[in-house]
């Protein structure tokens, strides 16, 4: 059998070459790194996280939490690789994230079934079964092929930003506290408070720093799930002590309260020696980054390991482009996989990639189809991104809002988002999958 030709061996990628190969198809995986990368990608590892360290909720009471458990059951090498390299973050799956690429690229390498090119894809494969899985940052020349290609296909470009991320022993904990939010679980966020004082310098400053140019784009409309700091911050004085400096529920161990406005650390790694700085995406010319968050009380000294980032955006409009099972309609040996569909975020990136491959393995061996149901998050993630209906598509991380509500009527939200998942859990385990 000839081999499925994968472009882009990020999340989607990856897990897509794993299903495809854990069925007897083999694989090709074309990856541009390390001879050119992304300006959002900095190692040579595969399946590597640009931004955060958060898989988000790892809880069935919530949709992400329920695509990760759909995943762990459909065999994921995402999710096996995340599980045994989490680290603890509340009710969350994070990672150590060089530990977690390591440990994808190590089981893709080392696969028989799985061969490995490394060079960058400029044309879209003109024969074969072909999944391109090149991620938000696709490269320039992709992208242009793919334009070429499907001129009606309206691919779109919007901004992103990443968090900067600072070395543990730089900071100052006299000035913070280990604590999650109402003391649930364990004490995993640092946090470091500011006065009213402070937090009005802080935010002036932020709303006065310097941003880097961006050059190249028309359309500089801000992502609202991943908007940079400064930019919410010029949504008014108090914008941000009601979101990312939120101080509810954290109290201060020197004086027993909750501060005026608190700023919370994440742990990056295992080890515990690098943290990100919650919620801080941002665009900010990089020693501007040091001037404002220093001012901080506990990061005054702060060692920054990486600076925020803001990058394009690049996805499809899917809906009537692509069907249920990600591919090109009107060329169905061509599929999408990934963030350039339109899913957005790891985990919905890593799902589009499972189910497309499980799809396209079943169709190459003579199955029928799983028509993964509405009811399952990844089946109705595909199902929104193909909704020919959609008229402004946006691309959207998976919610409840796309799950069809239960017939009967349960009191409490999170006792409704458990029975959702819990019917999801019941559909997935009636599927033939393999
Ligand atoms: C700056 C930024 C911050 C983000 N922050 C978050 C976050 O905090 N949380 C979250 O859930 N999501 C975040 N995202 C979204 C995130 O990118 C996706 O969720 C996820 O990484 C997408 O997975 P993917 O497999 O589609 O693409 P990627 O993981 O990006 O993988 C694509 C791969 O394709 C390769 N490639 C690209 N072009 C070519 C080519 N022409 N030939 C060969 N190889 C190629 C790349 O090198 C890369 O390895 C962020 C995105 C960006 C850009």
């Amino acid at each position: 059998m000839d081999p499925v030709i994968i472009i882009g061996a990020g999340l989607a990628g990856c897990e897509a070459a794993w299903q495809l190969a854990k069925r007897g198809i083999p694989v090709e995986l074309r990856e541009m790194k390390p001879h050119q990368s992304t300006p959002a990608h900095h190692s040579a590892d595969f399946a590597e996280l640009v931004c955060s360290n958060s898989l988000r909720s790892d809880q069935l009471e919530n949709a992400a939490g329920l695509l990760k458990e759909e995943l762990r059951r459909l065999d994921s090498l995402i999710l096996a690789c995340a599980d045994a390299h989490r680290v603890e973050a509340g009710g969350a799956l994070a990672v150590d994230r060089n530990a977690f690429s390591a440990a994808v690229t190590e089981q893709i390498r080392r696969h028989p079934l799985i061969t490995v090119r490394e060079e960058e894809v400029t044309e879209l494969p003109e024969e074969g079964q072909v999944i391109v899985a090149a991620g938000p940052l696709a490269s320039e020349g992709l992208t242009d092929a793919i334009r070429r290609r499907f001129p009606d296909s309206g691919t779109l470009n919007f901004f992103d930003a990443a968090a900067p991320l600072v070395s543990f022993e730089s900071v100052d904990m006299d000035q913070a506290w280990f604590a999650s939010r109402y003391d649930k679980g364990t004490a995993d966020y640092i946090n470091c408070a500011l006065s009213r004082e402070e937090y009005f310098d802080f935010w002036k400053a932020l709303t006065e720093a310097e941003e880097a140019d961006v050059h190249g784009f028309e359309d500089k409309s801000v992502f609202e799930g991943c908007m940079p700091v400064e930019v919410m911050a010029r949504r008014g004085e108090d914008t941000l002590r009601y979101g990312p400096l939120k101080p509810k529920g954290l109290w201060d161990p020197r004086t027993g309260r909750e501060p005026y406005a608190v700023i919370q650390l994440r742990r990056d790694n295992a080890e515990g020696s690098v943290y990100n700085l919650v919620g801080f995406q941002t665009h900010l010319k990089w020693p501007e980054q040091k001037r404002v968050f220093s001012m901080t009380p506990a990061l005054s000294h702060a060692e920054f390991l990486r600076y925020g980032v803001m990058h394009r955006n690049t996805y499809l409009r899917s809906p009537g482009f692509l069907d249920r099972y990600y591919r090109v309609k009107e060329e169905p040996r061509l599929a999408f996989a990934g963030q350039i569909t339109g899913v957005e975020g790891y985990v919905e990136s890593t799902a589009s990639g499972a189910l497309c491959a499980i799809e396209l393995a079943r169709r190459l061996t003579g199955k029928a189809p799983v028509d993964f149901p509405r009811e399952t998050a990844i089946g109705a993630l595909a199902l929104y991104v193909s909704n020919e209906s959609i008229t402004d598509f946006q691309p959207m991380n998976v919610n409840f809002g796309i799950i069809p509500p239960l017939e009967i009527r349960i009191k409490g939200k999170r006792e409704k988002n458990a029975a959702i998942s819990q019917r999801a859990l019941e559909a997935l385990a009636g599927l033939d999958t393999e």
